[in-house]
């Protein structure tokens, strides 16, 4: 039985927006950041659809479960782990084929003794270079140190890469042009050392992530990274150039639980903190922070009922979310009925709440909206 609380996920939008990456980065391979139930929209069902469809060469997930999960559901596509991996996971991170990243000598070494227990030869491997995100990553000056060692120990070089932190904004041009001739520099010097070895040059060069598939086009790069676009959304909602139209995918719905009258002056939810200016509808929605719906939303927030937005009245209850539907004069009839669809993200008629609203109110972000619909939110997929 689907809950009246769920969130539809538009595969076809995903799949739309995965052939924008694709017309911005023509003749490069895509890998699809999946990380985090893919943004919160379910890795599984959006993996599915893009083998499926055709539209994807890679997968990216952060961590090794992740992985597995994709393995385990058939998804036989190469997987890159898009962090650091602790050696005691790497074993597991083999047996499923999921590409792990090195960044210093100590990473490769131990990547190649899980290889050799594994009784894997070449395994494949991307090195991370580290050119002003500072999270992971070897420092460009030892790219090719570090690409020697891979080879040395037996391992596949297969991709080399970078992390752009700033390339969703014309604020970052400057410094994101900055890294990206460094990591070249850093790619040209790698490759002519690996021909001066006598070895094939590295086939996967990849630094775009959303910000930079959609801004900084990088010819030399073999490979782009999109995540956030793929769901429908600009990294940065006022930076970002907007070359292509994403379509949102997901749309959170609720329905209308409970209207009432409360007299002026009564307050509503915990801490008092909406008091009802004048004789007032209230709805309650059955969607709270346990959902998701940050607490952060109190007084704050809207939803969407009957094509129109409605306020929230008070603190977001872990469960449930009260809506001030306006004046309840003598004789008036609430503008909502109890049943009626709500829409906390997404589109209902004209009207449109979107993720980067949601995360303005909320001092934040619309990569972690959409990461925090916790799992008790079933996601129906159309
Ligand atoms: N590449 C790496 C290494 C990442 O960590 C991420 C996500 O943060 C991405 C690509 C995708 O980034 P975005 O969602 O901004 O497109």
């Amino acid at each position: 039985m689907l809950y009246a609380t769920h969130a539809e996920v538009n595969l076809a939008a995903i799949a739309h927006n995965v052939r924008q990456a694709r017309s911005l980065a023509p003749g490069k391979k895509v890998l699809v950041a999946l990380k985090a139930q893919a943004y919160g929209h379910g890795a599984v069902p959006v993996a599915r659809h893009l083998v499926a469809e055709g539209l994807v060469d890679w997968f990216g997930v952060a961590t090794t479960p992740e992985g597995i999960e994709l393995r385990d559901a058939g998804i036989d596509t190469p997987i890159l782990r898009l962090s650091h991996c602790f050696p005691e996971e790497l074993d597991a991170a083999i047996a499923a084929d999921i590409t792990v990243p090195v960044v210093d000598a100590t990473t490769i070494d131990e990547l190649a003794r899980a290889a050799d227990r594994a009784g894997r030869s070449a395994y494949p491997v991307h090195l991370a270079i580290d050119t002003g995100m500072r999270r992971i990553g070897c420092e460009p000056r030892d790219a090719v140190a570090m690409a020697g060692l891979v080879a040395e120990r037996g391992l596949d070089l297969q991709g080399l890469f970078t992390h752009l932190p700033i390339s969703d904004t014309p604020r970052g041009d400057e410094f994101t042009r900055a890294q990206l001739a460094r990591f070249l520099a850093a790619v040209r010097d790698v490759q002519q050392a690996r021909a001066d070895a006598g070895l094939a040059p590295v086939p996967l060069v990849h630094a775009s992530n959303s910000g930079a598939v959609l801004g900084h086009p990088v010819p030399e790069c073999t490979m782009v990274r999109p995540g956030i676009m793929v769901y429908g959304y600009y990294p940065d909602p006022e930076g970002t150039p907007r070359p292509v139209e994403l379509q949102q995918a997901l749309t959170w719905k609720s329905r209308v639980s409970f209207v009432k009258r409360v007299l002026a002056g009564e307050t509503v939810g915990y801490g008092r903190t909406w008091t009802a200016p004048e004789d007032s509808w209230v709805a309650t929605v059955p969607v709270g922070y346990g959902d998701g719906f940050s607490r952060l939303n109190s007084n704050r927030g809207r939803m969407l009922v009957g094509g129109a937005g409605y306020p929230v009245a008070g603190r977001v209850c872990m469960d449930q979310t009260m809506l001030d539907l306006g004046p309840a004069t003598p004789g008036s009839q609430p503008p909502v009925k109890v049943g009626d669809e709500v829409v906390v993200l997404g589109r209902q008629g004209d009207q449109a709440i979107g993720a980067d609203e949601l995360a303005g109110l909320m001092g934040t972000i619309s990569y972690e909206v959409t990461c925090l619909i916790n799992q008790r939110v079933e996601r129906v997929y159309r």
